[in-house]
C-alpha cells in the first residue's frame, strides 16, 4: 500500500475521502433498519460545526460551551424528573455511563456484585474487565423483561448494583422497574437504569398517552440513569448523558486534575468534545418536547405497521414492540442476516434470542418497509423459514 505520508494536495485528499464515504451505508439510504443511531438533526450538524475545536476538558478556555453543557444537563434532569441535588455527567455514550454508574456504585458500597438481566448491553463486561467486578444475570421472564422474583432472590450482602433497562437493546422492552426499585430500596442497593435507548422515547410515550412503566427519578430507588443523544436524540455521535441523583456521588470517582482549569475530573475522557454537548443541546432547544413526541409518534405508527407487516407474511414476533423496536423469531437469524445484507438491507442479529431486530429510527420510512418485506419474503421461503 502507497504509503499515507505523502503530502497530498487538499482536493486530491477530499476526492479520496469521497471514494471511502461511498463504501459506507447511508441512512438516507433506505436501508439501515438495525441501527440505535440515525442520521442527526440539521441543526445538530450546525452547531457541531461552530464548536468543531471546544474541549469541554479545559473548560475556563470554552465558557461558552460550559455554559450549554450546564443548560443541557439541568434541561435532562427536568426530562427524568430529577431531585434538584441531581447531576450529569456528559458522557460519550452508553458505554462510558454504565462504566460510570458502576465506577460510583462500587464505591460507595465497596461491594463487587453487579446483578443484570440476560441480554443487558455487551458493556458490562466490558465493566467486568475493567473494575474487577462480578456480574450475576437473572433470568428474563415471558415478555423478555427482567424476571423481578429471581431478581429479588439474588440480592445479597456482596451487592454492588443492580442494573434494569428502560429500552432493551435486543428488543426494546422496559423492565418493571417501579417494583425493581421498591426491591432496591427496601435492601438499600445502587440501582441503575441503562436508558441509553428508551430515554429519548419513553417520556414522549408516556406524554402522548402510551402506557409504559416508569423509570426515573420518581421512582426513590433510582439512583442513576444513562441517556445517549445519539441515539433517539437524534444527535450526533459521541453523547451520552448519564444523570445521577446526588451531586456527591459525582465526587467519589473524580480526580484531581492539575494541568487543566479544572480541579476535579470525573468522566473517562479527559479531552472531551465540545461540539457534541452544543450539537445535543441545539437539537432539544430546536424541537422541543412538541418535536421529540411527533418523532416517536411516527416511529411508533411505523413500527406497529411494520409488525403488521411481518405477520401478514407468515413471520413469528417474539412480543408485541414495546417501543420502536421490532424482533423477528427465526429458526436461522445469522443466514437470513447475510441474505439481507446481499441486497444491502443492514438488520441486526440476536443470535442469543434467535431473532433480527428492526429498530424503526426516524430515518426509517413506509417505503423503505414496504420494499424490504417482500425481500424478506422471498429469502424467508428460500431458507425454508415460512
Ligand atoms: N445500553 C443500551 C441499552 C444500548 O442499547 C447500547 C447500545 O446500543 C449501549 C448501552 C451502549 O451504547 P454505546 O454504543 O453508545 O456505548
Amino acid at each position: 500500500m502507497k504509503s499515507v505520508w505523502v503530502g497530498k494536495e487538499y482536493n486530491s485528499v477530499i476526492r479520496e475521502l469521497k471514494r471511502f464515504r461511498k463504501m459506507d451505508t447511508h441512512f438516507d439510504s433506505g436501508k439501515i433498519l438495525g441501527s440505535m443511531c440515525t442520521r442527526p438533526h440539521p441543526v445538530a450538524i450546525k452547531a457541531f460545526e461552530m464548536f468543531i475545536e471546544t474541549n469541554l476538558g479545559d473548560p475556563a478556555l470554552f465558557p461558552g460551551v460550559r455554559e450549554i453543557e450546564e443548560r443541557l444537563i439541568e434541561a435532562m434532569k427536568n426530562l427524568v424528573s430529577a431531585p434538584s441535588n441531581a447531576t450529569g455527567l456528559v458522557v460519550s455514550g452508553g458505554t462510558e455511563g454504565n462504566i460510570n454508574a458502576i465506577r460510583i456504585a462500587k464505591i460507595l458500597s465497596k461491594k463487587r456484585k453487579i446483578i443484570l438481566p440476560e441480554g443487558a448491553h455487551f458493556s458490562f463486561h466490558k465493566v467486568a474487565s475493567l473494575m474487577n467486578v462480578d456480574l450475576k444475570f437473572v433470568k428474563l421472564d415471558e415478555n423478555y423483561c427482567t424476571d423481578v422474583n429471581e431478581l429479588e432472590t439474588v440480592i445479597d450482602g456482596d451487592t454492588a448494583a443492580v442494573v434494569a433497562i428502560a429500552g432493551s437493546t435486543e428488543l426494546g422492552t422496559i423492565d418493571d422497574i417501579p417494583s425493581i426499585s421498591k426491591i432496591c430500596r427496601e435492601k438499600n442497593v445502587f440501582l441503575h437504569v441503562d436508558a441509553a435507548f428508551g430515554g429519548f422515547v419513553i417520556p414522549f410515550l408516556k406524554d402522548i398517552g402510551y402506557r409504559l412503566p416508569s423509570f426515573d427519578f420518581r421512582l426513590e430507588g433510582v439512583c442513576s440513569i444513562q441517556i445517549d443523544s445519539h441515539k433517539m436524540g437524534c444527535s450526533v455521535i459521541p453523547m451520552g448523558m448519564l444523570l445521577v441523583r446526588d451531586k456527591k456521588w459525582v465526587n467519589s470517582i473524580s480526580v484531581e486534575s492539575p494541568y487543566v482549569s479544572t480541579s476535579r475530573q470525573a468522566t473517562i475522557l479527559g479531552t472531551r468534545p465540545g461540539a457534541s454537548v452544543a450539537a445535543a443541546y441545539a437539537v432539544i432547544k430546536h424541537l422541543g418536547k412538541k418535536g421529540y413526541k411527533e418523532i416517536v409518534k411516527k416511529c411508533m405508527q411505523l413500527t406497529k405497521y411494520t409488525a403488521k407487516k411481518l405477520e401478514e407474511i407468515g413471520l413469528e414476533l417474539p412480543i408485541k414492540p414495546t417501543l420502536n423496536v421490532v424482533g423477528v423469531k427465526l429458526k436461522n437469524p445469522k443466514k437470513v442476516y447475510e441474505e439481507l445484507a446481499k441486497l444491502g438491507w443492514r438488520v441486526a442479529k440476536l443470535e442469543r434470542i434467535s431473532c433480527i431486530r428492526l429498530v424503526i429510527m426516524p430515518h426509517v420510512t413506509k417505503n423503505a418497509i414496504d420494499k424490504f418485506i417482500p425481500d424478506l419474503e422471498k429469502i424467508c421461503k428460500k431458507t425454508g423459514e415460512i
